[in-house]
């Protein structure tokens, strides 16, 4: 046997392994992480370095090959710790031990040594600010008027940028600076990326409810009982002051915490009540560090300077020696798979980082993830529910549900029902906020009538068909196609097509229907420039509009206690989705949604449009009656034998070569045959989107009980394809996705 070994983890390519001999002696405990000794280089100096993975076959000169000279005892570095979750994920998911070696190990890049320069603003108090800018602009003193006014959209700009794209000079630059508005660091700004906030006391007591959950799970940590945990709270509930006060106690005890967020720009809110409870404590990751930057933020994590550390996905791997929690927020959004390989879940990922690190997992969401739910009422996860608004003053919204196909009967085709307009126009007369919601997801060429609201479905697989260009409607399951139709197949209506209307059309249709209105819209078009989100939702919160409009996007976290009324313009479109998540993405929609009303002192409503008022995820929806949703839910993905019951994996396959998509994808449809005749294979079939830039993409997906047995068909497979029967094809694992192919 042989092993792979990495000497300088932080530094050196991760690709740099080196192989070794494991001695007889060895073997029986020499597993993937520890830390060896081995002798290196031509002096055979004996230098320390980990297992990354363990192997049969020698990749040398058999002769050459040195053996492993010791083990480093009893110390479980946290190195240690994440090359076995890597190997760990490289199991589970799939994919090289490489790939999921460079997911988990932070690794320094070159760029990191240069230093750079950041131009920061000094001034802590933002009216201050605010008045000097003024005046500056009064004084036509342009140059540092214009200076000041981008420090405050973004604190920290490069020096760079200042100099060349401000076109500020190094005098004017001297000049603030000694004024004390700026400060010029010749240290990477994100070296603390939290530091420029100015932090505001704190004063939460926590409510009956949020001190039980505390007191029961903090009695499970300080007796060392590291458990998983499902927070089921409503939107408002206050469960991030619950993970705030588990995460300070534990801190206590000098153990530190994850929080994982779906996405920071969008959770800025969220950043700043950490930062205000722990100071510089609390640190940040998010899309916008480089490698080095977010490498940084790893080395002093390491170093126990800070107690939280809030992310994406991709924090979960923070290298915290001491671990006590590791929270996911909002645990059903699917940011939390990964889409490259290995393509893991932070919710299973951060479960078996548990395991081995001692550290208990909570996971929270007003709507839990079928997976979730499912666990926890198989007594897998401990649930426990917060089921009122924090708030004393805020409930609840109402919720009305409105027929779009009653609507067209009467002859309104407005996108906006009668209902709404009425709504909208009595908070606009009231000068309260209006959020109208499209949901976007599944736009893509599903087929339904506007008559009896009723989507073409496979009559195999339970999911709508989608239509492709030459009038083909097809199944992205089991590859079952049909010509398109100009009638309706359940009612004979010849209003059947196509559904499509874009956030930048209903912008157009509301400023029409309200020309008074002050609108904002906020969508990926809208958003492309660095800080967009921030200033549209900073605009909404400051009172500065009327309407938001947008997709997704402005569902998320946000508290605005003005909005009063929240619009659903159209529900349907992502029950249409092809997918077998599509009721549950759908409810959870529009359970966030409406959880975006009567945030505040004032009550709020909420207008649920669509063309299938009776669908289950729509009425449980209206009602948040969640438990009611996941029965029928649950029924449905087990006579369909669909996850969270059985497992899902689904193996695509692309190439340049439409031949070799075909070769390869039948080969392993006939290997599997052969292999693993005890799963359900279905496919391969042409995917969701048969070819993108040339490259042409097939999809086979396996079904079983035992996610044990899908693994193993993974290892078997890709022991084939390692033969390189097909080498301009690329295969993917992915388990349990949350996406088609
Ligand atoms: P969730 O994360 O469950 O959506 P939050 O933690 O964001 O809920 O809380 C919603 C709002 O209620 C926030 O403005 C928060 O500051 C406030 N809040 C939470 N807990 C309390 C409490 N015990 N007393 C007063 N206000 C609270
Ligand atoms: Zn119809
Ligand atoms: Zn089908």
């Amino acid at each position: 046997m042989y092993a792979d070994i990495i000497i300088d983890i932080s530094h050196e390519k991760l690709d740099r392994v080196f192989q070794y001999r494991i001695p007889e002696e060895m073997l029986a405990h020499l597993v993937i992480g520890m830390q060896v000794q081995v002798p290196f280089g031509g002096g055979n100096t004996l230098r320390t370095g980990y297992v990354v993975d363990i192997s049969e076959r020698a990749d040398y000169d058999v002769n050459k090959i040195k053996n492993i000279a010791g083990i480093v005892e009893n110390s479980v570095p946290i190195e240690s710790q994440l090359i076995a979750l890597a190997a760990w994920m490289r199991r589970n998911y799939g994919g090289t031990m490489n790939q999921a070696l460079k997911t988990v190990i932070p690794v320094k890049r070159k760029e990191q040594l240069k230093k750079k320069r950041t131009v920061m603003l000094a001034l802590t108090d933002m009216a201050e600010a605010k008045s000097l800018l003024a005046e500056l602009e009064r004084k036509h003193r342009t140059a540092r008027a214009r200076l000041l006014a981008a420090l405050l959209e973004n604190p920290c700009i490069d020096y760079e940028v200042v100099t060349h794209k401000l076109n500020i000079t190094a005098a004017v630059l001297r000049g603030m600076e000694e004024q004390g508005v700026i400060r010029i660091v010749s240290e990477d700004c994100y070296r603390n990326p939290v530091s420029h906030l100015t932090k505001q006391g704190y004063d939460i007591i926590l409510n009956e409810q949020q001190q039980a959950v505390v007191d029961a799970i903090d009695a499970d940590f300080q007796a060392g009982q590291y458990d998983n945990y499902l927070l089921q709270g409503v939107t408002g509930s206050g469960k991030t002051e619950v993970y705030m006060e588990l995460i300070a106690r534990a801190a206590k005890k000098g153990r530190s915490s994850i929080v994982l967020i779906p996405e920071i720009a969008l959770t800025f809110q969220t950043v700043m009540r950490f930062y205000n409870r722990f100071g510089d404590r609390v640190s940040i990751l998010h899309s916008r560090l480089s490698q080095g930057e977010r490498y940084d933020q790893f080395l002093r994590a390491k170093n126990g300077e800070l107690d939280v550390m809030i992310g994406p996905r991709s924090a979960l791997f923070t290298p915290f020696s001491n671990l006590g929690y590791m929270i996911i927020d909002e645990e059903h959004e699917s940011s939390y798979k990964s889409e490259t390989v290995p393509r893991y879940h932070a919710r299973e990922t951060a479960i078996a980082r548990g395991r081995m690190a001692g550290a208990s997992v909570i996971l929270g969401s007003a709507t839990p993830s079928m997976e979730s739910s499912y666990r926890a009422q198989k007594g897998l996860l401990k649930r426990f529910y917060l089921t009122n608004r924090a708030k004393d003053e805020s409930r609840l919204p109402s919720c009305y549900v409105t027929d779009l196909r009653e609507e067209l009967r009467s002859g309104n085709r407005s996108i906006l029902s009668r209902q709404l307009q009425e709504l909208m126009e009595d908070r606009l007369k009231r000068q309260e906020q209006i959020m109208l919601f499209l949901n976007r997801r599944g736009m893509a060429g599903f087929v339904s009538c506007r008559e009896c609201g009723e989507a073409v479905k496979c009559p195999h697989c339970d999911v709508s068909l989608s239509l492709h260009t030459g009038g083909k409607l097809k199944c992205h399951y089991c590859g079952y196609e049909m010509p398109q139709v100009t009638r309706c197949p359940f009612c004979g209506s010849k209003y059947i097509g196509g559904f499509r209307a874009g956030t930048q059309k209903i912008e157009e249709i509301v400023r029409q229907r309200f020309p008074g209105a002050r609108v904002l819209r906020m969508d990926q078009d809208s958003t492309r420039t660095k800080d967009s989100y921030e200033k549209i939702l900073s605009a909404f919160a400051n009172e500065e509009a009327d309407i938001l409009i947008g997709t997704q996007m402005i569902v998320k976290g946000h508290d605005f206690p003005k909005v009063t009324l929240v619009g659903i313009l159209a529900a349907d479109l992502s029950l249409h989705a092809s997918d077998y998540r599509a009721a549950e993405r759908t409810f959870q929609l529009l359970t966030q949604a409406a959880g975006r009303a009567g945030r505040g002192a004032r009550a709020g409503e909420v207008v649920i449009q669509t063309y299938q008022p009776d669908h289950y995820a729509v009425q449980t929806a209206k009602d948040q009656d969640y438990e009611r949703f996941y029965e029928q839910e649950l029924a449905y993905r087990e006579m369909m034998c669909y996850p969270p019951v059985w497992n899902l994996l689904m193996i695509a396959v692309s190439s340049p070569k439409e031949q070799e998509a075909d070769a390869c994808s039948l080969g392993i449809g006939q290997w599997l045959q052969k292999n693993q005749p005890l799963l359900r294979i279905i496919g391969p079939t042409e995917a969701s989107i048969a070819k993108v830039n040339d490259i042409y993409r097939r999809v086979i997906y396996l079904k079983s009980e035992s996610y044990e047995m899908l693994v193993q068909a993974k290892d078997g497979l890709e022991k084939m394809l390692s033969q390189g029967l097909w080498r301009q094809t690329n295969v993917q694992f992915d388990f349990n996705p949350m996406n088609g192919f």
